[in-house]
């Protein structure tokens, strides 16, 4: 297949990409390196399936060349992470949205199949757990930024299935849940490099409310098989997917569990929401995935342990501080 990846050069895209080339598969991809990173892609620019451009996913005659010229699109690029959403809600809901669109109108041309990432976000406060996809979507106001992250990837899902339903364009819907490993940053809020890095540094580990507040934790490699597998899946086309492990651990509990993996001897203290993301922020208490339906279309589900991913993630953030790169 040829592949051509939006977002590439970031955390899941650069993963994909090698599990592709790997696999035998021509990859092309864009990235306007804004949360992207060259260093992630470095291991992949001289190969010969491989062919990378630096550019917005806004820039419709270059998105519509690479799409044309691919089997299969996998659009990734997006604003992802609560500090960056937060902070950035203009950004956040012109990237999701234009961005999508300009993706999509491309794919129409010549009915070409996408793959567009979403997010577990877009449950919001539901507490019917575990989530499935066709369970009701609970977002908060329109005062709260955060919010905006989920509602601009709604409307991705919608304009997705609209695209597929009215234009024919062979369209899957991927909603990622927590999904870690090595390379992915804490800059924009993610908490398992943070809390990493802090464990590493023997510097307090930031519990952001009280801690009880839980997550599922995916590995990156079990997001990428997903990936390339349902691209690869012809009767999947309208349909959205819930892709995430199941093992549910307070946040509390994964930062005791990276302390003690890390044989750190760091404090894990407290610091309120409004502190850490500014006023009237609001989190997500539950969020776990029922992933029966992906299971069934691909005869996969995440399953590498949180284990394995703390100490992935670990080993490369001693390598990142040894290297001085963090
Ligand atoms: N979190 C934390 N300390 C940090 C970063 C995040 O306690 O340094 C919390 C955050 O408030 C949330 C959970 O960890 O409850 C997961 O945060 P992340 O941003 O990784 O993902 P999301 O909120 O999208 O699930």
């Amino acid at each position: 297949m040829k592949v051509f990846i939006t977002g590439g050069a970031g955390f899941i895209g650069s993963h994909l990409s090698e599990r592709l080339l790997a696999d035998g598969h021509y990859v092309y991809i864009l990235d306007d390196l804004s949360t992207g990173e060259m260093g992630n892609i470095e291991s992949m620019i001289k190969h010969p399936r491989y062919e990378y451009r630096i550019g917005s996913v806004h820039d419709a005659p270059l998105v519509s060349e690479l799409v044309d010229r691919a089997d299969v699109t996998v659009h990734l690029a997006a604003a992802v992470g609560v500090k960056l959403i937060v902070e950035h809600p203009v950004h956040t809901i012109q990237t999701n949205v234009h961005g999508t669109e300009v993706v999509l109108n491309a794919a129409a041309k010549k009915q070409k199949p996408v793959l567009v990432a979403s997010t577990s976000e877009v449950y919001g406060k539901s507490t019917r757990l575990p989530f499935r996809e066709d369970h009701d979507l609970v977002l908060g106001p329109t005062t709260h930024s955060r919010w905006a992250y989920a509602c601009s990837k709604a409307l991705d899902e919608w304009l997705a299935l609209a695209y597929f339903r009215e234009k024919k364009v062979p369209t899957i819907l991927c909603r990622f849940f927590n999904t870690v490993g090595p390379r992915q940053t804490g800059r924009y809020g993610m908490v398992v490099p943070n809390f990493a890095l802090q464990a590493l540094k023997n510097q307090d580990i930031t519990v952001y409310g009280t801690g009880d507040q839980s997550r599922c934790f995916g590995h990156v490699r079990d997001a990428v098989e997903a990936i390339t597998r349902l691209i690869q899946t012809p009767n999947v086309y309208g349909e959205v997917f819930n892709v995430g492990a199941d093992r549910e651990i307070s946040i509390r509990g994964l930062a005791e569990a990276i302390r003690d993996a890390a044989g750190s001897s760091s404090k894990i203290v407290q610091i309120d929401y409004d502190k850490a993301y500014g006023e009237g922020f609001e989190d997500m208490n539950r969020r776990i995935p029922d992933c029966t339906k992906l299971e069934k279309a691909i005869g996969f589900r995440p399953k590498i342990t949180l284990e394995t991913i703390i100490s992935d993630v670990l080993a490369e953030k001693r390598e990142a501080i040894a290297a001085g790169n963090a």
